[in-house]
């Protein structure tokens, strides 16, 4: 096992990124692929099998070289079988066999995980968790997703849907999911919730406001601008990251109550606003810890960016074959 090295594939709708790396977490080699989603998404394993053989090839590398491929997929995942079903971005309406067709194709041992949940684990690893047993990560995006590891171990649930903290309901008479509930997180506080809140708030805000002389003139916003006019004190987009950050902060300070992990690791695009958002979350997160918690579990940027996904990926190997 030693000598052995990891292949991490993190198929999203647009791309699918690849990495290889050392079982230490060192990555080696990286390249990435336009994800085709034509005639229901069938030529995506096919591509990601050829990519895979490709680059052994380039590198002069060898099947018994790798100790594993991971790869962290959008869409229900069953574990067990190495199967997706439902992963609407890349076309898969029914049933996929990644694994089955992989192992097939490569002759290398298969694992697959949800893209959030392995980027967690990426996070963890080599990311802003430090490695520790109890982390905590959401991703902030165009949803709103997560993982949770609890001494040591992925937190996958009964049926796979623990660490779906975007679905946390933090307003019970707010905005209609696509999960069919209301006021879940994530029509709050992801990219596209924030845009939505900020509309919102503009209908019925009455003072002077750059934000929303913007929305009066239509133009395109998104959670950035959003964030770019609150860091130049715009008193409506002020107003707006205080709403967004205080149900931040209420849901990860439930997190926090529930599982008092060491860190929860905030990522995705919109926590590109950095330690603007982050104070601001930090804010309401210590009002609603528990004492004890609010001591102990720190709020974190994440610090992988885009990688965290391939670099999860690849630990699911040593994640699925250590005894
Ligand atoms: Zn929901």
């Amino acid at each position: 096992m030693e000598n052995k090295k990891l292949i991490g594939v993190d198929l999203g709708g647009t791309s699918i990124k690849f990495a290889i790396m050392t079982i230490d977490g060192e990555i080696q080699q990286r390249w990435s692929e336009e994800t085709n989603i034509l005639d229901e998404g069938s030529h995506i394993i096919p591509d990601i099998i050829d990519s895979i053989n490709h680059h052994l090839k380039l590198y002069a590398m060898t099947t018994d070289q790798f100790a594993g491929i991971g790869m962290g997929s959008p869409g229900s995942v069953d574990r067990e079988n190495g199967t997706v079903i439902g992963a609407y971005n890349l076309n898969w309406k029914s049933l996929v066999y990644p694994k089955r067709e992989i192992e097939k194709a490569t002759g290398i041992p298969f694992f697959i995980d949800n893209d959030a949940n392995v980027a967690a684990l990426g996070e963890r690893w080599k990311g802003a968790g430090d490695n520790q047993d109890d982390v905590a990560f959401i991703t902030l995006g165009t949803g709103i997703g997560g993982g949770i590891i609890a001494n040591g171990q992925l937190l996958h649930g009964v049926s796979g849907s623990a660490g779906e903290v975007g679905h946390i309901t933090v307003d019970p008479k707010g905005y209609l999911c696509t999960c069919g509930k209301h006021g879940c997180l994530e029509t709050i506080a992801s990219a596209t919730g924030i845009v939505r809140v900020a509309r919102d708030m503009a209908e019925e805000y009455a003072g002077d406001s750059e934000l929303k002389r913007h929305l009066d003139d239509g133009d395109e916003i998104s959670a950035k601008i959003v964030f770019d006019y609150a860091k130049t004190n715009d008193t409506l987009a002020l107003l707006v990251v205080d709403r967004i950050t205080y149900f931040l902060g209420l849901a990860l300070a439930n997190i926090g109550n529930t599982l008092n992990p060491s860190f929860i690791v905030i990522g995705g695009g919109v926590s590109a606003a950095g330690d603007f958002l982050l104070s601001r979350v930090q804010k309401y997160f210590a009002e609603f810890t528990f004492p004890n918690v609010r001591d102990n579990t720190k709020l974190r940027l994440a610090t992988l960016g885009n990688v965290a996904g391939v670099v999860g990926a690849a630990s699911l190997v040593l994640e699925n074959t250590k005894d």
